[in-house]
């Protein structure tokens, strides 16, 4: 990590470009969010509720030399997200990156599981991912460039017991990103998922132990991620150095 007032000694990759990051005032986002501050990027990151967590992120990411903003702003809000949107682009004048990262799990059996559990689930992590994309869009168009990444998650593609209303968001924020790419693709604008297995954050630090253990014993690598491994495949679809993928969900799970 680079000393507080130098940015990365690494190449700039991001530099020039302005990123949206959702969800980013802990776990993977803050992750996603440092390392796009230490490559170069203007920073634009939302947090839902955590004020002070937001706060030090954006001193600590002023540190690298980034401009940084932070708002607060419900993705699963479809007006919240076109405010968001308008405000980015009067103050830089364009989106180059947006990585849709806000996401909650509400666990339940299907038997058990409650009309609001699936609503807020679908909401938080699929009808966000649409949201803030809808209203990055235009401005993408406008330019003939951007990068959307999503993120989605290893139980999108293999589903989980009493994970029903997770797995299907993330299941439905894959097929969107496919079909944001077909698209979009001859704009110059590439649309990517990325897939994390078991990364120790605060969302998998709620599972109980013998939930984590199941976890563990299905992952060849021997460990769970940590979100700097899943930052850095973001960073790779935000550069330059992915111009050519689009439409592809890479997983990032140590062989679950
Ligand atoms: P986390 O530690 O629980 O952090 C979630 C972040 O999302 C927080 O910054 C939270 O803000 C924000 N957020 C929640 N609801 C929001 C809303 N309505 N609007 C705006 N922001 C909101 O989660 P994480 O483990 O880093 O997960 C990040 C993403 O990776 C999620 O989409 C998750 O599904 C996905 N993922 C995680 C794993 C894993 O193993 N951890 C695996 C696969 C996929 P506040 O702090 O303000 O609440």
């Amino acid at each position: 990590m680079p000393e507080k007032g130098q940015k990365s000694s690494k190449s700039m990759l991001l530099k020039d470009k302005v990123a949206l990051v959702t969800g980013a005032s802990r776990g993977i986002g803050e992750a996603i969010a440092r390392k796009f501050a230490q490559s170069g990027a203007t920073v634009i990151f939302t947090y839902h509720s955590s004020v002070e967590r937001a706060e030090q992120l954006v001193i600590e990411l002023q540190g690298y030399g980034a401009t940084v903003r932070a708002v607060q702003s419900d993705a699963a809000s479809f007006t919240a997200a076109e405010a968001l949107m308008n405000d980015i682009i009067k103050e830089f004048g364009r989106i180059d990156v947006i990585v849709n990262n806000a996401g909650i799990t509400k666990d339940n059996l299907l038997l058990r599981m409650n009309e609001a559990q699936w609503d807020a689930v679908q909401d938080t992590n699929l009808k966000s991912v649409f949201n803030v994309t809808k209203h990055g869009l235009r401005p993408m168009l406008k330019q003939r460039s951007g990068s959307i990444i999503n993120i989605t998650s290893i139980v999108g593609i293999t589903g989980n017991a009493g994970q029903a209303n997770y797995a299907a968001s993330k299941a439905g924020v894959i097929g969107f990103t496919q079909s944001v790419a077909q698209e979009v693709g001859s704009r110059n604008i590439r649309c990517n998922a990325v897939a994390p297995g078991f990364i120790a954050t605060e969302m998998t630090e709620a599972l109980t132990d013998e939930v984590r253990e199941a976890y563990f014993k299905n992952i060849p690598m021997n460990r769970f991620g940590r979100p700097e491994e899943v930052a850095d495949v973001c960073l790779f679809l935000a550069s330059d150095m992915s111009s050519y993928i689009s439409g592809q969900t890479i997983t990032v799970s140590g062989a679950m």
